[in-house]
Formats: C-alpha cells, structure tokens, sequence
C-alpha cells in the first residue's frame, strides 16, 4: 500500500468522504481513516438529500464510499488516536502506526459523550483517549481501560502485553480480553487524583490506578489535536473549513449544526478546497 499521502483524511462520513473525492478531484493523494460504521448508516431513510430520495443510510453511504474510491482514495480502517502539527507537516497515530502528511481533514462526526467528573481536569495527567499513542508511560503501572468502542479490548491487550496491570471496565466482560486481564463491571463515574490520577471511581468504589484509558467510539475533538479551538464543543473553523492550526481543516458535524448529510458534503468540499490551496502555497479566496 501507498504510504506517502498528500493530505490524511480522518472520518469515512459524508464529510470525510466529500472531502477525499473533491482531493482526488484536484490531483492529490488521499488516505481516508475511519473507525467503523458512520451515524448515517442508523437512519432507515434518508428523504432530505436533493435527487436521492427514498435510500436507506447504508444505500447512501455505500454510493458515497464507492464513489471516492472510484476517484481513487485509500480507506484504511483504524482509530486515529492523535494527530500532532510538526513543522507545517503532521503526524497521524493510527492504532500505533505513525503517518506523515501533508495536510490534515477531521471528519469524525459527533462525540456525544459528557466528560465524568476529574476527567477533563486530569486529561494529560493519567487521563488518556489513546491507548497505543500512550500506553508506554504506564509499562508497569496499574492502568483501568473504560471499555466504550468495539476496538476497546484490543487496547486493553495491548497494555497487558507491554506490561501494565489492567483492570477493564464495561457492562460484561468481551470473550476476546486476555486472561490476565483483570475485569470489573460497571462504568467509570469519576476519575479521581491531585496532580494526577489516583484512581477511578467504580460502582461507588475507589480503584486505585496510576492511568486510565477512556475508549469511546468517538474521541473529543481536541483531545485528538492538542491545542486545537474549540467553540460550544464543536471545532471552530473560518468560512474555508480552516481551525486554528495551519494545514488542518474539519468539516461534518464536528464543526456545529446543522447536523445533516448535505451539510457535510459541502464542509467536505470547502475544506478540501482550502486543504489543496495550503499543499500548493495559495492563498484562499476568503482572505
Ligand atoms: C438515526 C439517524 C438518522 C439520521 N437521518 C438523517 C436524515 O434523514 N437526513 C440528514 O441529512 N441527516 C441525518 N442524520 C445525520 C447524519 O447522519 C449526519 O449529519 C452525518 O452522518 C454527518 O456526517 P459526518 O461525516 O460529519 O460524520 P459521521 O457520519 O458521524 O462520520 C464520522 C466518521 O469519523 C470516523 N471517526 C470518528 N473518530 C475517529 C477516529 N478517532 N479515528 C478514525 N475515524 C474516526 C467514524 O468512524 C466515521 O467514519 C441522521 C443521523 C442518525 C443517527
């Protein structure tokens, strides 16, 4: 596989995937990163999108897919655990594999969940979304996973084999979680520390831990880029789709409301426009 792409794409929605045909459409290289099934694939029908009507989700979003892989993008599946700037160029952790690009699109949709309490305050400080990006700080320590997406055992392996002592956490115990992993039923309700983490709080109970890995299926925007703007709990971007951070755009529900396909089709497009003047060296019309 090509592993050298001008721009990364991360989310396989209608954004995402607007963005990587609109790329491709322009002459440049496209990876588009995607966790699993997008929001769109739950909606029985779709009636509000001009000249589809009557198409499930899933109809759509297999015209979508297929179409921006006809125009050429590579779809990888894999959880981008960070994105991080370095010298006008970014680095990509998908599951523990470093890409470079040159650009960056966020198309990863909606995160729903509320932080619990401790854990916004303690992110950084034993307070992880990442499990192969930060895993090795804990090798030895005790670590809990809070089991929230379908990859979360997988990340839990992952830490009991690079030595952590892990407790997993979630409403049943996944058949695929290694036997030395340790499980405790519940949900974590508080995150608890000083100057870091000391321990979760489970079924009222205090579990001591020096880490702790949140593993929702969709990780908080700025948890995923640090330093990147947010506003109300959306990406705050200009007209061109552009966040704070040069070379990064977002586009789809991640950047505010209207939360809806055709609004994500066209956020795709703008930021793919503007993604493409930033790889040349132009500067884009809205200035
Ligand atoms: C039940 C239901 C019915 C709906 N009906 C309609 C309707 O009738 N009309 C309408 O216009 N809209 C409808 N919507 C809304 C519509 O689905 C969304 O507005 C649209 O899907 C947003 O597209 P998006 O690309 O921004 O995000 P999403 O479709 O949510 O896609 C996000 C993508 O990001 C990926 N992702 C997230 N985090 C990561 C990560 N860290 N690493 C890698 N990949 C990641 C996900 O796997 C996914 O591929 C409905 C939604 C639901 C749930």
């Amino acid at each position: 596989m090509e592993t050298d792409f001008d721009c990364i794409v991360v989310g396989a929605g209608p954004a995402g995937l607007s963005a990587a045909l609109n790329l491709r459409q322009r002459g440049k290289t496209v990876l588009v990163v995607h966790s699993g099934e997008t929001l769109l694939a739950k909606a029985e029908q779709v009636d509000n999108y001009l000249g589809m009507p009557g198409l499930s989700g899933k109809q759509m979003m297999e015209r979508f897919t297929q179409h921006a892989r006809d125009a050429g993008a590579v779809l990888r599946k894999g959880r981008a655990g960070n994105v991080m700037p370095f010298g006008g160029r970014f680095m990509v952790n998908l599951d523990g594999d470093i890409l470079e690009t040159g650009a960056v699109v966020l198309a990863c949709g909606v995160s729903k969940a509320k932080p619990v309490p401790g854990e916004a305050e303690l992110l950084g400080r034993g307070v992880s979304y990442c499990a192969t990006c930060d895993g090795m700080l804990y090798r030895g320590r005790a670590v809990a996973v809070w089991g929230l997406s379908p990859e979360a055992p997988q990340e839990a392996n992952f830490l009991h084999g690079i030595g952590c002592s892990v407790t997993y956490i979630a409403g049943r115990r996944p058949d695929t979680l290694d036997a030395g992993v340790a499980f405790r039923a519940g949900r974590v309700e508080a995150v608890e520390g000083g100057a870091a983490v000391e321990a979760v709080r489970v079924g009222g109970a205090a579990l001591p831990v020096q880490g702790v890995f949140i593993l929702r299926a969709a990780t908080p925007p700025d948890a995923l880029v640090p330093g990147l703007a947010l506003e109300n709990g959306f990406v705050k971007t200009d007209a061109a789709m552009r966040t704070n951070i040069p070379g990064l755009f977002a586009a789809g529900d991640m950047t505010g409301k209207p939360l809806q396909v055709a609004n994500a089709v066209g956020d795709g497009l703008v930021a793919a426009l503007a993604a493409v003047d930033y790889l040349d060296g132009v500067s884009p019309m809205t200035d």
